[in-house]
């Protein structure tokens, strides 16, 4: 990805988490500190990760992954946790806004982060994907993504009918290429004889 797209991306995201760190410094734990903020374009990254670093609560994002193939709107299925994906709440959704993955990875992971510095304040310790986690999480997607999200019944239907137009091109278009194939065979054999 060329530097000034990369550049735009990491300006985005930081603007973003430093709304939602000043909503958890707010309303959650006013001396919560982001200590690293990392954004990883490598393409082999694939997952992000939130939690506690050396220097503090941190997160790091796997900013290829949900940045590339964006040239125009288009109408995409984000998928959550298998185990929380069809929540209404903290699950997958629709989207044609280019930036709400980003927007779900960036909230999934600070919830992680601050699920560290839970940890530390309370000297409690929960699994990864837990009540903190999930209280947290809930909070942040109900403050920052869930409002902006469009209509879910009717963006699935948009793209339900996208899949199955896609399913019924292929389908269509089979006997044409076979055809084509066989004429480029049949003309390949001719000019042998
Ligand atoms: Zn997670």
């Amino acid at each position: 990805m060329e530097r000034l797209r990369k550049a735009e991306w990491i300006h985005y995201a930081n603007s973003e988490l430093d709304t939602y760190v000043k909503f958890v410094n707010e309303h959650i734990f006013p001396k919560f500190i982001l200590a690293k903020r990392g954004f990883d374009f490598s393409p082999s990254r694939r997952s992000s990760r939130g939690g506690m670093y050396a220097d503090g609560p941190g997160i790091n994002i796997a900013m290829h992954h949900y940045c590339k193939n964006y040239t125009g709107e288009r109408l995409i299925r984000v998928y959550e946790y298998k185990s929380f994906d069809s929540s209404s709440v903290i699950g997958g959704f629709y989207t044609k806004d280019k930036y709400q993955k980003l927007d779900m990875v960036l909230l999934h992971e600070l919830a992680h982060a601050v699920q560290y510095y839970a940890y530390r304040i309370n000297n409690t310790r929960c699994k990864p994907h837990g009540p903190i986690w999930k209280n947290i999480y809930k909070r942040l997607r109900e403050e920052f993504l869930n409002p902006h999200l469009g209509d879910q019944v009717a963006l699935k239907a948009e793209y339900d009918d996208d899949v199955a137009s896609i399913t019924k091109h292929r389908k269509s278009t089979m006997p044409v290429a076979t055809k084509k194939e066989l004429d480029a065979l049949f003309a390949r054999a001719a000019s042998k004889i």
